[in-house]
């Protein structure tokens, strides 16, 4: 498993996910979970908590947390679709409201969790600090405080620049707000506490084995890999970007190439001149942000800002990716040119299954509604998937929660237009975006007919 332990800084410091068993010959089971990322283990553990008798079998193409869960930002947040402004324009009041509380009770499940399984992932939770570095990330920071009094919800607290800059000395930010509601954890770590818990309640985690096919039978479903199949009466596709290998899927998603950048460890000195006492998380308000935070190990983890898209499969030659790495240092230096001496060391990406209207989408694959998948949450999966994991739970043991209400469920995903059109028009906004992004917003008109064509 050494590629496993060489995707991120996370990853790395868990050291060896342990020696994989793979699935070898015919096993029956009521369901198999093709994944073993957060939406694969959290929906797992949702649906043997709510039946300990049900057989859950996960497959997974490599080991726990090989994907985006052992290599993302470690920021649990409450976001679904682009921001708050966004979720309440696209669906309303009574469903962002609802969404949006819903997210809020993850974050203290997931808390509540590791804590009664001893998941050590140097769980924090400093909240999210999100800053304007523009005259129109001022805008989209306000019209965020906006939506939270329409729905209103107490729990973002409009920020100076003076009290954005107490808590990180960043000379750029203008000014923000603060939501108390936000984790931080070490994902890989998370990731791998999460499928201890679903072994000790009997789930079968098998690694290293890839699923080559899942295809309805007469009776259910069947799941082959190199050395074995599992027959189940229902599946479960958590597979992220992956999916991307399923002609169903493909026709509402696309590969996006997230990337993070991290610095040697800062000395008490160096910290001293950043401030960042209380390990807030940061966000920008820029289309495609950037986001950073302090890591366990006392470095600068930096991420964000180029998000390439690409059609079809990911490619692992892009989870490095040099070009990225210099842009994000290049950002770095602009945010905190007192850290001038402060040494980027290292960098890792990974792909992110990204939709066009950036939300997250829950559903059947056919209509006999045996293949469950949940996917698209882009950039903001680590706390969408145990929400994503609960309502997979509802649809294949078919109780209507409220959850089963919300626009993961209810809002159907946006279909790509037909190649090669689809992958001009995305690919085609994406660059309009990032340009938008890096002139600093001086072309708020461009950005929002960028925006219209991805909705
Ligand atoms: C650099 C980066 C930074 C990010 N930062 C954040 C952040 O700070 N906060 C946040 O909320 N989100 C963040 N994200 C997004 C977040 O990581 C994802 O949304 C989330 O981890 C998705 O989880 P998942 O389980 O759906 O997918 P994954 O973790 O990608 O898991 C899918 C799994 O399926 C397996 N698989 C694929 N094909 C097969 C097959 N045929 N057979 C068996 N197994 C298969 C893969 O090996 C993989 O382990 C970031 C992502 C990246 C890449």
């Amino acid at each position: 498993m050494g590629s496993w332990r060489t995707r991120s800084l996370w990853t790395s410091r868990a050291g060896s996910p342990g020696e994989p068993e793979p699935l070898g010959g015919t096993r029956v089971a009521d369901v198999v979970v093709v994944g073993a990322g957060f939406t694969g283990l959290w929906a797992a553990l949702a649906l043997v908590e709510a039946d300990p008798a049900l057989e859950v079998v996960v497959l997974e193409a490599k080991a726990a947390g090989y994907g985006a869960s052992g290599r993302n930002g470690g920021f649990a947040m409450t976001m679904v679709g682009r921001n708050l402004h966004d979720l309440l324009r696209k669906v309303g009041p009574t469903r962002a409201r609802a969404t949006h509380l819903a997210m809020r009770e993850q974050l203290h499940e997931i808390r509540a969790f590791c804590d009664r399984e001893g998941i050590a992932c140097d769980l924090q939770a400093p909240g999210l600090l999100t800053v304007s570095n523009g005259p129109e990330q001022d805008h989209r920071i306000r019209q965020d405080l906006e939506a939270a009094k329409r729905l209103g919800l107490d729990d973002l607290e409009e920020c100076s620049g003076t009290q954005c800059r107490a808590l990180v000395d960043s000379p750029r930010i203008r000014l923000g707000h603060f939501e108390q509601d936000c984790l931080l954890v070490d994902p890989a770590a998370l990731c791998l506490g999460l499928r201890e818990a679903a072994r000790r309640r009997g789930v079968r985690v098998h690694e290293a084995s890839p699923v080559l096919s899942l295809a309805e039978t007469p009776t259910g479903v069947r799941a082959r890999t190199p050395a074995g199949e599992v027959h189940a009466d229902r599946a479960v596709l958590a597979t992220n970007a992956y999916a991307a290998a399923v002609p169903a899927l493909r026709r509402f998603l696309f590969t996006v190439y997230a990337y993070i950048v991290v610095s040697e460890p800062l000395d008490p000195g160096q910290w001293a001149r950043v401030g960042w006492s209380t390990g807030v998380g940061v966000e920008d308000k820029r289309i495609m942000p950037h986001f950073h935070r302090p890591t366990p190990d006392g470095r600068i983890l930096w991420g964000g800002r180029d998000a390439p898209i690409a059609f079809g499969p990911p490619d692992p030659r892009r989870d490095r990716d040099p070009r990225v790495f210099r842009r994000l240092e290049e950002s770095f230096r602009w945010a905190f040119p007192q850290l001038a001496d402060v040494a980027i060391v290292g960098g890792w990406g990974g792909p992110v299954c990204g939709t066009v209207n950036c939300f997250a989408t829950v559903g059947f694959l056919g209509r006999r509604e045996r293949i469950c998948y949940a996917l698209g949450y882009a950039g903001h999966g680590v706390a969408q998937s145990r929400l994503a994991g609960l309502i997979v739970r509802d649809l294949l043991l078919e109780q209507r929660t409220e959850r089963c209400e919300l626009p993961l469920v209810t809002k159907a995903p946006v279909p790509l237009p037909p190649e090669p059109l689809g992958r001009w028009l995305v690919g085609g906004a994406q660059r309009i975006l990032q340009e938008v992004d890096d002139r600093q917003d001086d072309r708020p008109a461009l950005a929002r007919l960028a925006l219209a064509a991805l909705e």
